[in-house]
């Protein structure tokens, strides 16, 4: 029969070839070219247990055989649904169906009566194939069981064991990147620590650079920040040589590089990596490799970024330097949010602190201002009455107190009311203003105070003052104002032709009976008594004398 031979002759070669071939791979490989060969199979397929799932072993299809090792989780596909393979294994039978165009074989592998795989392919519909019978294959079955089971253990062992080499190596990468991790972590903690402890926000930049590179192992570091009107400053950076520098100097536009459309577009987007890159230095190309790009934020608005990269040591970009770099991204900006709200709080205080200051002091002399108004005479800027009784009452009893003589003298401009009534009230005040400048400054001791009463009468007070001195005060007064000669207005005889003062004085010690009033009054009648002596005199009066 032309069909037995047919098969006959597939067995032949299937046997000769897979008797020399070494392995799973050439065995499965040989058996579909043969299928193919003989009897013109379009799809096949493999499925195989494997690590307790079913999976594919190899499938013959548009892309000719493809063997896959280890094998891959079933593809669901229309040619063979998953359930048609499942039904063949449970059936646990070699079956011949007949579907539209094709004959479909179902061969499932049975080692130990275990079901270890199943082999599905359509046979297309030839006189040849029509002929075919179940029973045909149960050979090939029993054949591809047991290279299966041999090789697949044995394969299984090797994937085994490479894989285990592999995990065995990840896992010691893994854990390597794992400890470093942990120590840059602890790394960043103290970076932070440091950041706290920096004095102002310029400290706290140049801080963050050089503790970065030298705790997180990157070749270069600079620390941007932006500014009003897409602009945007250095802070600190790395020369090409590594070394940790001042870029304050820098400053330009936000530059339209990828990474800046990276960050300004996608809001929330913390970090650009880009590998193979060119590298910069103020804005010019020095070198190739990765750079990174950090963004620093304050909520929703960017502020600055962070620009790191391998130029010195073209290290590759370690794994974890991606989550490390971010969060010293959040650290920099928070510490940079805080510390720029507290600057801006201490700047206001100072100027708080300066303009309370100005107004104490603008109110201070306002206040000495006036102080020294309401102790003055507008007219003659001498003391006025209010400081004189002050200091009346205060010198009387200090002179009480300590039993020390207090002197007091009267000063009564002669014939005033005719100066007034001959030369205009105008002359009579610069009059007053010419004889108060000139009897000021006539006794200067401590505690002499010289003062308007009141009208054209002035007082000196004399504390710690005798007898003597007193009359030596007004003797030196009467000469003064003599001495000045300002014409009068005499119109009688015996009145002198130039402007003259009486001067009724007193000197006495308080006792427990005298009070400042008497003395005044005293005082008073000194002066009195020198008017109606003539006037242009003094007379005092002492209780020594
Ligand atoms: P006596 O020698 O007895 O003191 O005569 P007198 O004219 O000086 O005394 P009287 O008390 O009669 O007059 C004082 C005058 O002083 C009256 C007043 O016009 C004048 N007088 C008082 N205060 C001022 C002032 O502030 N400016 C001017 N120009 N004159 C004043
Ligand atoms: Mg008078
Ligand atoms: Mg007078």
């Amino acid at each position: 029969m032309a069909q037995s031979t047919h098969i006959q002759d597939f067995y032949d070669r299937v046997l000769t070839l897979t008797g020399k071939s070494h392995g799973l791979r050439t065995t499965c490989e040989q058996i579909c070219r043969n299928l193919l060969l003989s009897f013109a199979v379009e799809n096949a397929t493999l499925v195989v247990a494997y690590k307790s799932h079913w999976k594919t072993l190899l499938n013959v299809g548009d892309k000719g055989i493809e063997y896959l090792f280890p094998p891959v989780e079933y593809q669901e596909n229309e040619t063979f649904p998953f359930y048609q393979i499942t039904k063949a294994i449970r059936l646990k039978k070699t079956t011949l169906t007949d579907l539209e165009g094709v004959r479909r074989l179902s061969l499932p592998l049975e080692r130990r009566s275990q079901i270890i795989g199943c082999l599905i392919a359509d046979f297309p519909k030839t006189d040849l194939t029509e002929q075919l019978d179940a029973k045909d294959f149960s050979y090939l079955g029993a054949l591809l069981a047991s290279e299966l089971n041999a090789s697949m253990i044995d394969a299984i062992i090797q994937d085994e064991h490479s894989g285990r080499r592999i995990a065995e190596r990840e896992l010691q990468i893994r854990q390597h990147e794992q400890h470093s991790l942990q120590k840059q972590l602890q790394a960043l903690h103290d970076i932070s620590f440091k950041l706290w402890r920096a004095h102002s926000i310029d400290n706290m930049l140049f801080i963050a650079v050089d503790e970065a590179k030298k705790q997180l192992n990157i070749d270069r570091m600079a620390i941007f920040l932006f500014k009003p009107g897409n602009r945007m400053q250095g802070t600190y950076g790395t020369d090409i040589h590594g070394n940790t520098v001042s870029e304050h100097y820098f400053e330009s536009e936000i530059p339209d590089l990828w990474f800046a459309s990276h960050f300004l577009q996608q809001k929330g987007e913390y970090l650009a990596i880009e590998e193979n890159t060119a590298l910069y230095h103020n804005l010019k190309v020095v070198g190739f490799g990765w750079s990174v790009y950090i963004s620093l934020w304050d909520e929703d608005t960017p502020i600055g970024w962070i620009a790191c990269d391998n130029l010195l040591s073209g290290m590759p970009l370690p794994a974890h330097l991606h989550q490390l770099l971010k969060q010293f991204g959040f650290i920099i900006s928070q510490h940079l949010v805080r510390r720029q709200a507290e600057e801006k709080l201490i700047q206001l205080n100072t100027e708080l602190e300066q303009r309370v200051a100005e107004r104490t002091q603008a109110l201070q002399q306002a206040k000495d201002k006036l102080e020294k108004v309401s102790l003055e005479d507008p007219l003659t800027q001498v003391a006025n009455r209010r400081l004189f009784d002050e200091r009346f009452s205060d010198e009387w009893r200090r002179a009480e107190r300590h039993s020390l003589p207090l002197s007091l003298l009267i000063i009564d401009v002669d014939h005033f009311k005719k100066y007034n009534d001959s030369f205009g009230h105008i002359a009579g005040d610069d009059c007053l203003k010419t004889i108060a400048t000139t009897l000021a400054p006539i006794e200067r001791r401590a505690g002499a105070l010289f003062a308007r009463y009141g009208g054209e009468e002035f007082v000196l007070l004399l504390p710690g003052q005798d007898h003597n001195a007193a009359q030596y005060a007004a003797e030196r007064s009467l000469e003064a104002i003599r001495a000045l000669a300002i014409p009068s207005a005499a119109d009688s005889e015996g009145q002198s032709n130039i402007v003259t003062i009486s001067i009724g004085g007193c000197t006495i010690t308080p006792s427990t009976n005298s009070s400042a009033d008497t003395f005044f009054k005293l005082a008073d009648t000194a002066l009195y008594e020198a008017k109606s002596s003539g006037r242009n005199q003094l007379f005092l009066i002492s209780d020594a004398g």
